[in-house]
C-alpha cells in the first residue's frame, strides 16, 4: 500500500494499493492495444480530447490543488496556479499540435521527400512529487499529440494526484489504455522499461534515479529524456535594477519550499553591488510568510516530507562545517510535519563537497564575484546546467550570459519559469532531451523519411 503523508500535520491520509504483476501485465497488454488505434487517430480527435480534458481540469481545480496541497505541502496558491498551468499546456498542444506535426518537403538528388512525424508507441513517465501535476502533464499532453500513449509511474508520495490525472483523463473520454497510471515502487521500473511493448522513457528527478532509469534504457537500447536537478545560478550586474533582482530572487528561492529544479539556488553578485543585493536579499528571506499551505495568505508552506526537510538541514550543517557563515534561519521549526525556515548562507567555498550540490530547499548560497569573468566561472562552476537567470540592463552582458553560462535556460531580468511554449531541459548532470513546445512533442516520436524518385 501507499500512504499519503500530509507534511504540514505528519498525519497520514489517503492509502492506495499498489498494482501487483499481474495488474502491470494487463496495463502494458491495454497499453499496446490502445496505441495500435490511437496511431492512426485523426488530428481533431486528438485536440479534441486535449481540449475535454482541459475542461474537466478546469472543472475540479479546487480538488485538484488541495489534493497537492495535502500530498506535498505547497502553498494552495501555488497549487492552483500549478493546475492553470496544466490547463494551459493541454490547450496549447491541442491548438498548436496539428502545425508542429506538420511535414517538411525537401529536394532531393533523385527527386524529392517528405519528412512525416509519426507515433512510436508506449511511452513510460517517471515522475516527482514537486509538482505533481504540471510534471506530469507536460509529458502527457504531448504524448496524446502525438499519436504515442503514456504511462505513469508517479512518486510514492503523490498517489493521490496520480489516481486523479487518470480519472479526469477517463471522464473526458479517452480510450481504455492511452493514459495508465501505474501505482508501482520504483523497483518495478527497470522491467517496464526492458518490455517490448514500451519504447522509451522520460524521467524527471535525482541524478541517482536518472542514472538508473537512463542504464535500463541503454540495456534496452530505448531512448530516454532525462530531466534531472539543478543548482542555478541568479547573477546580479551593477546596471539591475536592485530592489527587483533582490524580491525575484527570494521568489526564486523559496517558491514551492525551494524544491524546484528550476529554482534560483546560487546568488551570484558583482562586487559593487554586493553588500547593497544581500541587504535587500536577506531582509526578504526572513519576511517570507510561513504558514497552513491550505491559507491563501500563505508563501512557504512546510518541504514535502519530513526527510527532504533533513536532508537540508544536513547540507547547511556541511556548509557551515566548511566555513560558510548562516546569516539566519535553516533552523527546524518545531511542530509536526516537515517545517523549517528560509536561510541565507555566505562565504561557501564553491570548492566545497556542498556547494557542487542541489539543495532543495529554501535556503540561499550567496557568493561575490569580482567582475563578469568571474561570475560567469562561478556559475558554470558546477556539475549541472539546468537553469539560470541573469540581471543586468548591459545588452553586451546579456549576450555574454546567454552565450557563455552553461544552462538550458537563461531568464534575463526575470523570474524562469517553464512555460508550454518554450524548450525545457538541461546540459551536464542536468539531463539532456527538452519537453514542451515541438521539441519535446518529437523526443518520442519516429522522424520518418517518405521518399520518392
Ligand atoms: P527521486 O529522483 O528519487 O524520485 C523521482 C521519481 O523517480 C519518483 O517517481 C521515484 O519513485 C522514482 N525513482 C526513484 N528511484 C528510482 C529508481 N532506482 N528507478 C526508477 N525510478 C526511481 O527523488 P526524491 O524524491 O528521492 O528526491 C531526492 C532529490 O532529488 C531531491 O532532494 C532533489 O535534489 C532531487 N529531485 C529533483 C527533482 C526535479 O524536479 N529535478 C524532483 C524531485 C527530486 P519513488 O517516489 O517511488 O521513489
Amino acid at each position: 500500500m501507499f500512504t499519503s503523508i500530509n507534511p504540514a500535520t505528519g498525519a497520514p491520509g489517503e492509502r492506495f494499493e499498489e498494482l501487483d504483476a499481474d495488474g502491470v501485465e494487463l496495463a502494458l497488454a491495454r497499453a499496446q492495444t490502445c496505441y495500435r488505434a490511437w496511431r492512426n487517430s485523426p488530428i481533431e480527435q486528438r485536440t479534441q480530447l486535449l481540449s475535454a480534458i482541459a475542461d474537466q481540469w478546469e472543472a475540479n481545480k479546487q480538488h485538484l490543488a488541495e489534493t497537492a496541497v495535502r500530498e506535498m505541502g505547497k502553498p494552495i496558491t501555488g497549487a492552483i496556479a500549478e493546475v492553470e498551468k496544466c490547463i494551459a499546456g493541454f490547450r496549447h498542444y491541442a491548438e498548436h499540435g496539428p502545425a508542429y506535426l506538420a511535414p517538411t518537403d525537401v529536394k532531393t538528388a533523385g527527386g524529392r521527400a517528405v519528412a512525416r512525424w509519426l507515433p512510436m508507441g508506449p511511452v513510460l513517465a517517471v515522475m516527482p512529487w514537486n509538482f505533481p501535476y504540471w510534471q506530469a502533464v507536460r509529458f502527457l499532453a504531448p504524448t496524446i499529440m502525438a499519436g504515442n500513449v503514456a504511462l505513469l509511474k508517479h512518486a510514492s508520495s503523490v498517489q493521490g494526484c496520480a489516481a486523479l490525472m487518470q480519472q479526469l483523463a477517463s471522464a473526458a473520454g479517452a480510450p481504455d489504455g492511452l493514459f495508465q497510471n501505474l501505482p508501482i515502487k520504483s523497483d518495478k521500473v527497470s522491467d517496464i522499461i526492458a518490455d517490448k511493448r514500451v519504447v522509451a522513457v522520460t524521467l524527471t528527478g535525482s541524478e541517482g534515479a536518472g542514472a538508473k532509469v537512463a542504464a535500463a534504457a541503454g540495456r534496452a537500447l530505448k531512448k530516454v529524456v532525462l530531466e534531472l536537478g539543478g543548482s542555478d545560478p541568479l547573477i546580479v550586474m551593477p546596471s539591475a535594477d536592485l530592489d527587483l533582482a533582490a524580491k525575484t530572487a527570494v521568489t526564486a528561492r523559496v517558491q514551492n519550499a525551494g524544491q524546484s529544479c528550476i529554482c534560483a539556488k546560487r546568488m551570484i553578485v558583482h562586487a559593487e553591488v554586493y553588500d547593497a543585493f544581500l541587504e535587500k536579499f536577506t531582509a526578504g528571506m526572513q519576511a517570507v510568510k510561513i504558514g497552513d499551505p491550505m491559507d491563501a495568505a500563505t508563501v512557504m508552506g512546510p518541504l514535502s516530507s519530513v526527510e527532504q526537510r533533513d536532508t537540508v538541514l544536513e547540507q547547511v550543517e556541511r556548509a557551515k562545517a566548511a566555513g560558510a557563515s548562516l546569516l539566519f534561519g535553516a533552523e527546524k521549526i518545531e511542530r509536526d510535519g516537515a517545517w523549517m525556515n528560509p536561510g541565507v548562507l555566505v562565504g561557501l567555498d564553491p570548492e566545497s563537497d556542498v556547494a557542487k550540490e542541489e539543495i532543495f530547499g529554501p535556503v540561499a548560497a550567496v557568493y561575490k564575484a569580482q567582475d563578469l569573468d568571474a561570475a560567469i566561472a562561478l556559475a558554470n562552476d558546477v556539475p549541472y546546467g539546468l537553469g539560470s537567470a541573469v540581471w543586468t540592463n548591459d545588452e553586451a552582458e546579456i549576450e555574454r550570459f546567454a552565450r557563455e553560462v552553461e544552462a538550458g535556460m537563461t531568464a534575463v531580468n526575470s523570474l524562469l519559469a517553464s512555460t508550454p511554449e518554450a524548450p525545457f531541459g538541461g546540459v551536464k548532470l542536468s539531463g539532456h532531451g527538452r519537453e514542451l513546445g515541438p521539441w519535446g512533442m518529437h523526443e518520442f516520436m519516429n522522424l520518418k523519411a517518405v521518399m520518392y524518385g
